[in-house]
C-alpha cells in the first residue's frame, strides 16, 4: 500500500499555493481609512509609499476570506432582526465607498442600516470584525475604543464622510461565534484630526517619526517596514519611493518626466529612479541631477546611480 504523503499534503499545499498566488503585489493605490488609526504615522506613510510590500501566507490569506465570508451571514442576522441593510450604494451597485485627500485616502463600509432595535430611526454605518478568542476577550471587556483604536478611527471616518452619526459594530469570536455588538456615536473632532493625519502623511515626503527609536519595541517587532526603518533593509523600487514623486490632487506626479504617473507606470517605475534619501540607511554626501551617493553605516559609500542604462518605462 502506497505511503500517506508527509504533512502539509501536497493538496494543502496547492490550496495555500492557491490564495499566494491570487494575492496581488502587495500595494494598494490609496492609503485605507481601516488603518488610518495605526499609532506608528511613519508605518503608515511606508504603506503609502509602498516601501515594503504585503505579503501573507496562504493560511492568513484564508483567514482573513474567512472575515469576508462572514459579512454575508451578519447582513442576515441584522435583517432577522427587523432592520433594513444596505450592503450597496443603490446609486452605483457597488460598496459604498468615502474620499478624501483628492482621492489618496479611502474605504469602503460594510454597509448601512436603519430599523436596529436599540434607535429604529437612525441610519448606522455597519462596520463587521472577527477576532481570534483573546482579542474578543479584550473587546468585550474593554469596548471598541479602547480595545480596538483602529476599528473605532475607521467608524469614525466612515461616520464623517457620509453624514452618519452613529455607527454599529459588529464582532464576532472565530472560536465561539459569539457576538458582541456597540453603538457608537460621530466625534467630528475625532475624525478631523484622523483626516488631518491622513493628509500628513499622503503629502509628506519625508517619513513621520519613528513611534520608537528601539527595534525591539512591541509595535515595532509585529512591523511589516521593520527591516526598513530599523535595520539597512532595502525599499521596494517603485515610483513611491522616488525622490522625483510627490502625491497631487487626484493622482502621482513625477517632476523628472513632469508628468503624472497612472497605478501601473508607479509600480514599474523607470530607470531614472533615485531613492527618497530617508529610505537609504546613509547619509547623503553627494548629489547630482541623476546621481545621489551615501555614506553607509559601515564608512563605505555607494552612489545611486540613475544613469545606468536598463530598460524605461518612460
Ligand atoms: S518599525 Fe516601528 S517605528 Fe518603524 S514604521 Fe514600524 S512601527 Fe513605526
Ligand atoms: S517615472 Fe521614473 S523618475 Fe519619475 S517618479 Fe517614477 S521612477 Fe522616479
Amino acid at each position: 500500500m502506497a505511503e500517506l504523503p508527509e504533512v502539509p499534503t501536497p493538496t494543502l499545499t496547492a490550496i495555500y499555493a492557491d490564495y499566494e498566488a491570487r494575492q496581488g503585489d502587495g500595494f494598494r493605490d490609496h492609503l485605507g481609512a481601516s488603518i488610518i488609526g495605526k499609532s506608528c504615522a511613519r508605518a503608515l506613510w511606508y504603506d503609502f509609499r509602498w516601501v515594503t510590500p504585503a505579503r501573507h501566507s496562504g493560511r492568513l490569506l484564508r483567514l482573513f476570506e474567512t472575515g469576508q465570508l462572514e459579512e454575508d451571514r451578519l447582513v442576515r442576522n441584522l435583517r432577522a432582526t427587523g432592520a433594513t441593510v444596505l450592503e450597496v450604494d443603490p446609486e452605483t451597485g457597488r460598496q459604498f465607498r468615502i474620499e478624501a485627500h483628492g482621492g489618496h485616502f479611502g474605504g469602503s463600509l460594510d454597509g448601512v442600516a436603519i430599523g436596529l432595535l436599540e434607535a429604529p430611526k437612525t441610519w448606522h454605518v455597519l462596520e463587521f470584525k472577527t477576532h481570534s478568542a483573546k482579542s474578543f476577550a479584550d473587546l468585550t471587556a474593554k469596548g471598541v475604543v479602547l480595545s480596538k483604536p483602529q476599528h473605532a478611527a475607521q467608524m469614525q471616518i466612515y461616520m464623517h464622510l457620509t453624514g452618519i452619526t452613529r455607527a454599529f459594530y459588529v464582532a464576532v469570536c472565530k472560536d465561539t461565534d459569539a457576538l458582541h455588538i456597540e453603538r457608537i456615536e460621530a466625534d467630528g473632532a475625532m475624525a478631523e484630526r484622523l483626516l488631518e493625519k491622513a493628509g500628513r502623511v499622503i503629502f509628506a515626503q519625508h517619513p513621520p517619526a519613528r513611534i520608537s527609536e528601539d527595534p525591539a519595541w512591541f509595535e515595532c517587532r509585529f512591523c511589516d517596514h521593520h527591516a526598513v526603518c530599523h535595520d539597512s533593509g532595502g525599499a521596494a523600487v517603485t515610483c513611491r519611493a522616488c525622490l522625483h514623486s510627490t502625491a497631487v490632487e487626484g493622482g502621482w506626479h513625477c517632476v523628472r518626466h513632469d508628468r503624472m504617473l497612472a497605478p501601473v507606470e508607479q509600480r514599474a517605475a523607470c530607470h531614472r529612479h533615485l531613492f527618497i534619501p530617508d529610505l537609504v540607511p546613509g547619509e547623503v554626501i553627494d548629489a547630482g541631477e541623476d546621481t545621489v551617493t551615501y555614506r553607509m553605516a559601515d564608512g563605505s559609500t555607494w552612489t545611486n546611480d540613475a544613469r545606468t542604462p536598463e530598460a524605461s518605462a518612460c
